[in-house]
């Protein structure tokens, strides 16, 4: 058995509050970032369905690895994004560049500018609410060394958080849509609790803990 803690997993993104929610979440691996590991590649999101934007990033950070001549190593992409009832589903797997796509630009807009847009089109539609969710697919692909023998892993997984988007904001803490979004079951915005509780509900968190259930298995 191999002690979890020293099987590193490089995360497959540059966002911040996205990784600081994945090593709150895999506390017991060796979760670093990209920029952690000093490697920087462009992580394209060219599939029309979250599943595939994972398994791009991941297989792209993979290769990079490779190239780097690493023997063993964990990688692990995540994407994720809303999709709200009353937009047909959108933004879905735009949620990052959705103010964007309206002038043509193909990068991520901020955080701000996206939510700006969603209470924009949600006026459009002459609502102020509606229901929707948070989705994410996550990945993680690699090779480690176990007992002599290298082991491939490729895990699947995805997990969601249903609740209801607002045309206001509310709280400080989180990113992207978190101060728009009230969790069913709940009275309060995402952006007002704190890092735990949010890790409880959270579309990312339920999806990373089939996955480490999955690794827990393998390793003690
Ligand atoms: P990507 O997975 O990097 O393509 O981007 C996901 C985008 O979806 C983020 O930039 C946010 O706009 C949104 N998103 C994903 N997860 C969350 C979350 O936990 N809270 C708020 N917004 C999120």
């Amino acid at each position: 058995m191999r002690d979890k803690s020293q099987l590193k997993i490089i995360v497959a993104s540059g966002n911040e509050g996205k990784i600081a929610e994945i090593k709150q979440i895999l506390k017991g691996f060796d979760v670093i970032s990209m920029k952690e590991a000093g490697i920087y590649i462009n992580l394209e999101e060219s599939a029309d369905n979250f599943l595939g934007n994972a398994l791009i990033k991941a297989t792209a950070l993979q290769n990079r690895l490779i190239e780097l001549g690493d023997e063993e190593f964990l990688v692990l992409a995540d994407d994720s994004g809303i999709c709200i009832e009353a937009l047909d589903d959108e933004p879905g797997i735009f949620s990052a560049r959705y103010a964007n796509i309206e002038k043509g630009i193909l990068e991520n807009a901020s955080d701000e500018e996206n939510r700006a847009y969603v209470i924009k089109r949600l006026h459009a539609k002459g609502m102020s609410s509606s229901p929707a969710r948070f989705v994410a697919c996550v990945v993680l692909m690699g090779r480690i060394k176990f007992e002599n023998e290298i082991i491939d892993v490729n895990l699947q997984a995805s997990g969601e958080c249903r609740g209801m988007i607002f045309d206001n904001e509310k709280g400080e803490n989180g990113f992207g849509y978190d101060s728009m979004f009230q969790p069913d079951g709940y009275n309060v915005r995402i952006a007002e609790l704190d890092f735990q509780e949010k890790n409880l509900i959270s579309h990312r968190a339920r999806a990373l803990r089939a996955l480490s259930l999955e690794l827990d298995s393998r390793f003690k």
